[in-house]
């Protein structure tokens, strides 16, 4: 018998269900379940059950409700809020869902596909690349997250804008509940007005409600044209500006539109190996847009050289690059994805992913930039995101020179000095990562006491032996 913090017999039983070879009580093996990408949380678990199907996992949850073992869903790892992480009793137990890891159906006419919670995302976009579509779910992270646990934090990204959050690319959901009940509401309707939308209590949960073990999630007709282009900008209000001219003339062909400061572009250039600037000159910030076409090539062309046009004639862009083709889209993308990256070599950083309206995005970054100086002086923003979405990594980098620790002790003024101006402006305080560990305290201290109240007598209703990932989220 492994030695576990939970009582042996009932380890031993959780086991047996799994099989021997599917339960993880090795120390070495144990590891890469107990702390995250970052190694910003971390815990303790004696035991990692890796069902294989969704008969296993009704019968872990069963035993965990009847001998009230906590249970703590993980897919890839790769939550950003440590939601997926055990606390430090030894007493919780991970339930992996990676081997839940088929592609039951794809449905050309219906444009679904039928996967399982295990499923990594880009084994989903090659799938449906594969069959001339698209799955427009795109993370930097999709190597390895799951599309379980991207529908269980409603994971956002650079397709948002065109395409929405996974909440909104799922029709589909197969849940086991925490006495082991299956709720099978795996269907590919658009229209479907019977009752409670029950699928959407799951989705963005945090696997506080039950286990997602598969989900019928949208697909998309892959694009005929793509355009890319890098553009130099006086200050947020010209985005904003040129945001609306984008929107407008291209609807939903504007895929993308990530605002960037030039000192994310600084880091990155810096600190990422083989990054050239696409521009001659500097900028104070840049955007990165995006036009797809379902039509042809040329069409894409055509939209994104009319609006960097009327952007130039109106005097917000003051310079532009088009990508050539698609190697040199991709170094475009490459620059943006590593901004997060490249603030590591620069020292700490706060970190805050926040939404608030996009007519209101100059403004809120204006006020955030003066007041994180008032916490820190000579604290450095570096702020980049998802514009088109209202959604902001505003950053703080530390000090030059200064002594890490020293900064990161103020983490806890930073955040409420950036989230009070969001709340002011009726923004969020996580747009897309979640709440998980790092954000319930604030949650619960700055929402609304009726939702939060609602909130919990959901929980209950679903969880009444609160076993389900207990500490998260509410
Ligand atoms: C480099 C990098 C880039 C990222 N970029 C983005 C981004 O652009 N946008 C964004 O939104 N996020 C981003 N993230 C955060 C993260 O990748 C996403 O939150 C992702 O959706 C998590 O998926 P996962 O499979 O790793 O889930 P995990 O981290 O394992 O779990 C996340 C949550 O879901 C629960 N869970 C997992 N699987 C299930 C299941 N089957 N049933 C019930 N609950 C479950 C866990 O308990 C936990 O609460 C990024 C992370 C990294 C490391």
């Amino acid at each position: 018998m492994p030695d576990t913090a939970i009582d042996p017999e009932i380890a031993a039983r959780f086991i047996a269900i799994v099989g021997e070879g599917h339960a993880v009580t090795d120390p070495h093996d144990l590891e890469p379940y107990l702390v995250e990408p970052r190694g910003r949380y971390a815990g303790v678990s004696r035991l990692v059950l890796r069902p294989a199907n969704v008969d296993e996992v009704s019968q872990i949850l069963k035993l965990a409700s009847e001998t009230g073992t906590a249970i703590v869903p993980q897919g890839g790892n790769t939550g950003l809020v440590g939601a997926q992480m055990p606390d430090n009793s030894g007493t919780q137990v991970i339930l992996s869902l990676s081997r839940l890891n088929r592609i039951r159906e794809i449905d050309l006419s219906s444009n679904t596909m039928t996967v399982e919670a295990g499923v990594v995302l880009e084994t989903i976009q090659t799938a449906a690349d594969d069959n001339d579509r698209l799955f427009p779910l795109s993370l930097g992270s999709q190597g390895s997250c799951q599309i379980g646990g991207n529908l269980s934090s409603n994971a956002g990204g650079t397709g948002v804008l065109a395409y929405g959050n996974a909440r909104e690319l799922c029709l589909g959901v197969e849940v086991v509940l925490p006495t082991g009940e299956v709720l099978d509401d795996l269907r590919k309707l658009k229209k479907d007005n019977t009752g409670y939308d029950l699928k959407n209590l799951f989705v963005g949960a945090e696997g506080t409600l039950g286990i997602i073990t598969a989900a019928i999630i949208k697909l998309v007709p892959k694009p005929k044209g793509r355009e890319v282009a890098w553009i130099g900008l006086p200050d947020p209000k010209a985005a904003l500006d040129l945001f609306t001219i984008a929107s407008s003339a291209a609807g939903a062909s504007l895929t993308a539109f990530e605002l960037m400061q030039k000192r994310s572009l600084d880091f990155t250039l810096k600190h990422i190996p083989d990054t050239v600037s696409p521009l001659q000159g500097e900028h104070d910030w840049y955007v990165l847009m995006e036009i797809s076409s379902g039509r042809s090539a040329e069409d894409a062309r055509g939209l994104i050289e009319e609006i960097v046009g009327a952007g130039l004639e109106e005097e917000l862009v003051e310079d532009a690059a088009l990508a050539m083709n698609l190697a040199q889209a991709g170094d475009f993308w490459r620059l943006r994805e590593s901004m997060s990256e490249s603030q590591r070599p620069e020292g700490g950083s706060i970190k805050h992913d926040v939404s608030v309206p996009i007519a209101l995005v100059p403004e809120f970054i204006e006020k955030a930039a003066a007041v994180i100086l008032t916490v820190v002086p000579g604290a450095r923003m570096v702020c980049f995101g998802h514009m088109g979405d209202g959604n902001l990594h505003l950053n703080v980098s530390q000090p030059e020179g200064a002594d890490k620790e020293e900064f990161l002790s103020h983490d806890r003024a930073m955040h409420d000095a950036v989230h009070a101006i969001v709340r002011a402006m009726n923004g969020s305080i996580s747009a897309e990562h979640g709440i998980g560990i790092m954000k319930r305290d604030e949650l619960l201290a700055t929402a609304p006491p009726l939702a939060i109240d609602l909130m919990r007598r959901i929980k209950a209703s679903f969880d009444p032996a609160g076993i389900m990932n207990p500490g998260k989220m509410i």
